[in-house]
């Protein structure tokens, strides 16, 4: 069990600097390393952490994440005092991080009953959720009514129609119309949202027809448009373009730009700031619409992901047609790598100073060839029981968690000050059982 694989001539790391130094700027904001040459994140050993918590475990630094989220709305309010930052929350959709961006300013974007659900559940306001959907079911908008959602974004007519007859007469709704920008921002074809064959939103000749569809109803109020481009886009251009777009389709109190800003998940990888992000759609605005104007952006990637990492245990290694290290988790856990593409990078918590030595395929457990973490990640003589860090995973990885291979959601954990809380609890064997009509109660043995 403690077999070590062999070292790969070729392995070398970029002038001599450690792992920990070439990913201190893709790592949570409050890393560091101990006296005892362990990564730590808000002051806490990640050893200690996946010890305590287990693995796979999600660690959030909650300090990084609320700067985070301050340098958005703080920033976006200095150069453009009437605005709102939406957490769109799909990113990362727990009780804890909706309260915490609850708490920092943040209004949140919401897609169908259970984000919605999850952010009541966090007390955020009804006055401060914002409700997407391209597919919106009558229950989502009963809940949302109820709740007293500030804002629906209105997908088609449909919405107009099934929010018409939820509300009582006297009971009012703004709404922002989605509409489609025609914008081919240049990102994986799975995130690109404003191409012309887009399902979300409105096409721009359609708009007039809808605006004068609900100005002849009095319950619903159309305040503005919304636009969003996509996802992890790494230039400030199309988010420019995207304000120029919107604003040039009629003159409305509100214009919501969406998210998509994209982050660093490699070494290689250079994101716009969120200073320059900030600065390329303001710029855009400045000269396009009055300073009363309100001005909404969405940012979900880059609020959540670099405050979040996944640590996981290394389980075997082996060395086949190439050389492996295989984790405790995989597609179930991180889907991203498998939808995407998205590379990521990881480093050992017990060594996070160690030069590489070997390089290997880092896979998951779960049973499908593309179960892959890393290509060719370099790691210091990776072995059994190493705690293996995914740099970046705050967001789009737990959220797209499910029970492939009967695999089971890992717990969430925030860590600040030296401090650990734990703010999901991992799923259990009997969480997995629970839904299921088990042999007790029908047997499914003797029916033909
Ligand atoms: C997903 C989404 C966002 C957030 O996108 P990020 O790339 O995570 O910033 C914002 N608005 C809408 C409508 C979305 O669907």
């Amino acid at each position: 069990m403690t077999q070590t694989p062999p070292v790969h001539p070729t392995a070398s790391t970029a002038q001599g600097q450690t792992p920990f130094d070439r990913l201190r700027r893709i790592l949570p904001e409050e890393s560091g390393v101990n006296d005892k040459g362990e990564l730590t994140i808000g002051g806490v050993s990640v050893r200690a952490l996946a010890d305590e918590f287990g693995t796979p475990l999600h660690i959030f630094d909650e300090h990084g994440l609320r700067r985070q989220m301050r340098s958005l709305v703080q920033g976006l309010r200095e150069r453009w005092p009437n605005s709102e930052v939406l957490f769109a929350s799909k990113s990362m959709p727990i009780v804890a991080v909706y309260a915490i961006a609850a708490s920092e300013g943040m209004s949140i974007d919401v897609a169908g009953l259970g984000e919605l659900r999850l952010a009541i559940e966090a007390g955020v306001p009804g006055d401060r959720i914002y409700m997407h959907g391209n597919a919106k079911s009558d229950e989502e908008i009963a809940l949302a009514v109820a709740h007293g959602v500030g804002t629906v974004i209105i997908d088609g007519t449909d919405d107009i129609a099934r929010l018409d007859a939820a509300l009582a007469v006297g009971q009012t709704q703004r709404i922002l119309l989605r509409v489609i920008p025609n914008i081919d921002a240049d990102t994986h074809a799975t995130q690109a949202t404003g191409g012309e064959t887009s399902k979300f939103g409105v096409t721009f000749d359609q708009i007039a027809e809808i605006a004068k569809l609900v100005s002849h109803n009095s319950k619903i109020e159309l305040v503005g448009l919304h636009v969003h481009i996509g996802s992890q886009i790494l230039e400030t251009e199309p988010f420019a373009e995207a304000v120029r777009r919107v604003t040039s389709l009629g003159e409305f109190p509100v214009y919501d730009v969406g998210g998509g800003l994209g982050v660093n998940y490699t070494p290689t990888d250079h994101a716009p700031t969120v200073e320059e992000y900030l600065d390329a759609v303001v710029a855009a605005a400045r000269g396009l619409l009055p300073a009363d104007t309100k001005l909404i952006i969405e940012p979900g990637r880059s609020t959540v992901a670099r405050a979040g990492v996944t640590a996981y245990s290394v389980v075997t290694t082996k060395q086949t047609g190439r050389r492996f290290v295989a984790i405790n988790g995989g597609m179930a856990d991180h889907l991203d790598t498998a939808l995407t593409g998205q590379q990521y990078s990881p480093i050992l918590a017990d060594r996070p100073t160690a030069m590489p030595d070997t390089i290997a395929q880092l896979v998951g457990r779960q049973c499908e060839s593309g179960d892959l973490f890393v290509d060719n990640a370099h790691l210091p003589h990776p072995q059994i029981g190493d705690i293996v860090v995914l740099a970046a995973t705050g967001a789009y990885a737990y959220t797209l968690t499910n029970n492939y291979n009967g695999a089971l959601r890992p717990a969430v954990v925030f860590v600040g000050g030296g401090e650990a809380r734990l703010a999901v609890e991992r799923e259990s064997l009997d969480d997995l059982l629970r839904l299921h009509r088990v042999a007790a109660e029908h047997d499914w043995s003797t029916q033909i």
